[in-house]
Parts: C-alpha cells; structure tokens; sequence
C-alpha cells in the first residue's frame, strides 16, 4: 500500500510507537532498578495517568498505537529473563532509535477495516493496498510496517483447523546440493545459477554505500543517500526471494521425498562480504521455505548432516578423494572398478547424487550406506571395512533411476 498523502500520516502513526515513547523504558528500568517487578500493564496505567501532560500527541493517534509498545516491551523484557535463565545471553531492551528502528504500529481488529483491495485505518481513511486478503476467517489484528520506502499491512487471520495434509502423490526422490557458486545442483543433474542480476545489484549497492559515507553526517543528502541504500537492500531480497521461491515451488511440487544438505548458517554469516552474506542468507531462505513447502505438500523433506562429506565422495562406489579442493569442480574417481573411473562427474551432481543416497538411506528406503559413508553414528564405524572393489549396490542404482522417471 503507497499513497503520497497517506505517507506523512502513516509516518506520524508508525513513528508514535517508539521513538516517542522514551518514558516507557527508562521507567521500566527504574522499576526493575529499585526492586519493583515492573509488567507492561503496571508500566501502561503509570503512563496513562501522567500521559496528559507531558505526551498530548498520544491522545490524537489510534488507541493501539500508544497500547502496543508497552506488551512490545513487556515480550522483550520476558524474552531477556527467560534467556537469563536458559543461559542464553540476550541483550537487555533498548532505547529505539528512530534510525535504526522500523517503523511500525499494531491495529487490534476493532480498530481497523478491509474492504475489497483496501484497509480502513484510524486517522487516514481507506487505504489501497496492493492486493486483497487471501485468507477466509476471523481476522485479529494487523500490523502495519514500513521497509524502505514501502507501508506493509500483516493481517493476522484465524483459520479453521485445516484437515491433515494427504501424503504427497509423488514418490519421485531428489538431492540438492547448495552452494554459493551455483545456488542448487539436483541429482538429476539439473542446474540452478545464481542470478546475474545480483551482481548487478550488489555493484549498485556498493557504489550507495560509498554515496552515503561521502555525505555530511546529519544532512539532508545523507538521509537521501541512506533511504537509497535501504531501497537497493530491500529490491535486492524481493529479487532473490522471487527465485527462491520459484525453485523451492517447483521441488515441493514435483518430489515426495527431498534430500538437502543441513547449514550451519550461524559459521556462514560470519563473513562480511556483502556478496557473500547475501548468498549466505539465501541459502538459509531457501532451506526454510523448501522444508515447509515439502511439508505442506505431505512430502518429505530429509536433513542430511553437514559434516557428512557429499563433495570427496564418488557417488558410485564410495572412494574418496582426499585432497580435493575447492577449486576443483570437477570430481574424477581414482578407483579403477568403479563405472566412472577416470571419468569427470560435475563436483556439485555427484554431490547431490550422494546426499539422495544418504537421505534414502536415513529414512531407511536403502539399507546400507554406500561404503560407509553415512553421516551418523551407526555409519561411521563402517569406514573403510567395506573393500573399495565391491560393486555399486543395486539397490542403489535403482534409486538413482527413480528420480529420471
Ligand atoms: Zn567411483
């Protein structure tokens, strides 16, 4: 939804929830300080009685507007304690700064109305919005975000318990290898590239960076400059989340059972390239979308662990290639009984062939572990046991033409 008179509104409103609340926490803290056990309700009937004088404007915004930040605080305090006590460390609630905080109000669902295509808001009237809910049923509350330049309204709607999922109708079975070179390789051998536009758009981005730390701290053009840089990071993850869920649509739909490889995402997004932490992030979208795709469609989606090695192993025979590296993209297997002795299999294919493998064997649709190289326990004691001349299983290779059909 974005229309230009409905913007300065919309702002007044979103802006009302924090920045301008600067009480709120500071007295929570002095609560919590003295000993007191402060509570979001405690806090808000405190606020009401002294709001009169010093906080006029929250009289002329939306009723949840001024509610919303107070149970915001009290969730973020509760999330703080809880971690205190689980020995997670979470920081402490801070002070909203109007920079780097999104801008944002929650509407209870009496305080708001949806018509055909638009949204009745308190103080601003009927709003267009992009599209009109999908969703039948109750509808309790919604919030109303800013990104970038752009007002979102998440409409919370209630719905009936829908019936258990049937299986899915397909048996075919698939592995993805993903990566950042190619963003998914399948065992079928079809490739997925990682988008030029992302080049493109990371150049576009980088050259706005540079922009905003030329400019004057606290000056207009510096304001310019950081909304444009928030636009170009925000078009940037439209795009990839586009072909994300393309992809992820299209695996969830044509497979029943999925192998994929589990990331360590928290050790990948510690790298601090730009191009890197968004390919990293996409990695970790697509895991999360394709698991719950796959789910609702009553498929099967298996979680091979990371540290099994899809890469330095033949997916026919099981050698290992110790020493390669990660230039080389292409996997030659050394053991000369194997099929595909001397012949150059693409690195990211017989990866994905050998996470189907592990993922059918982990459900127990094959038995045994291509010599024994399973990610889990049970497997590992078998390295090396089986003799690397043994013929490729049978059962196997009939898998492997299960996912041609
Ligand atoms: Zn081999």
């Amino acid at each position: 939804m974005r229309t230009k008179d409905s913007r300065t509104v919309l702002r007044g409103l979103g802006g009302s929830n924090a920045p301008r609340l600067p009480g709120a926490l500071a007295e929570w803290n002095r609560q919590y300080e003295a000993g007191e056990k402060p509570t979001a309700l405690k806090l808000k009937k405190r606020f009401n009685e002294i709001r009169r004088e010093p906080f006029p404007w929250t009289w002329e915004v939306t009723k949840n507007a001024s509610d919303q930040p107070f149970l915001d605080l009290g969730k973020a305090y509760t999330a703080f304690f809880e971690g205190l006590k689980n020995g997670k460390k979470r920081g402490r609630p801070k002070f909203k700064s109007k920079k780097r905080s999104r801008a944002s109000f929650y509407l209870a669902n009496d305080q708001f109305e949806l018509g055909d295509h638009r949204i009745w808001i308190p103080k601003l009237g009927w709003v267009n919005m992009a599209e009109s809910l999908r969703f039948n049923g109750k509808v309790t509350g919604a919030r109303i975000t800013k990104t970038a330049d752009w007002w979102f309204a998440s409409i919370t709607v209630e719905l009936e318990d829908a019936q258990p999922d049937p299986p899915h109708p397909l048996t075919h079975a698939v592995g993805i290898d993903v990566g950042l070179n190619r963003l998914a390789t399948l065992s079928t051998g079809e490739e997925y590239e990682n988008q030029a536009f992302l080049k493109t758009a990371l150049g576009k981005l980088r050259q706005a960076n540079k922009r905003l730390h030329r400019r004057v701290k606290g000056s207009k053009n510096r304001e310019k400059a950081r909304r444009q840089v928030a636009r170009l990071h925000y078009q940037i993850t439209c795009m990839r989340d586009d072909v994300l869920h393309k992809l992820t649509t299209r695996l969830a739909t044509c497979y029943g059972i999925i192998g994929i490889e589990d990331l360590n995402i928290k050790g990948l997004l510690k790298n601090r390239r730009l191009s890197r932490s968004f390919s990293d992030a996409a990695l970790g979208k697509l895991l999360n979308l394709l698991t719950s795709k796959v789910q609702q469609r009553g498929g099967q989606a298996i979680l091979v662990g990371r540290f099994f090695r899809s890469s330095k192993t033949c997916h026919c025979c099981g050698w290992k290639w110790e020493a390669m590296g990660l230039s080389d993209r292409s996997f030659i297997c050394q053991n000369p009984t194997c099929a595909y002795a001397g012949f150059s299999q693409d690195r990211d294919h017989n990866a994905a062939l050998n996470i189907l493998y592990e993922a059918l064997r982990l459900i127990g649709l094959v038995d045994q572990a291509v010599n024994g190289i399973g990610s889990d326990e049970a497997s590992a004691g078998n390295e090396n046991r089986l003799p690397l001349d043994s013929p490729p299983r049978v059962k196997l290779q009939q898998v492997a033409r299960s996912d041609h059909q």
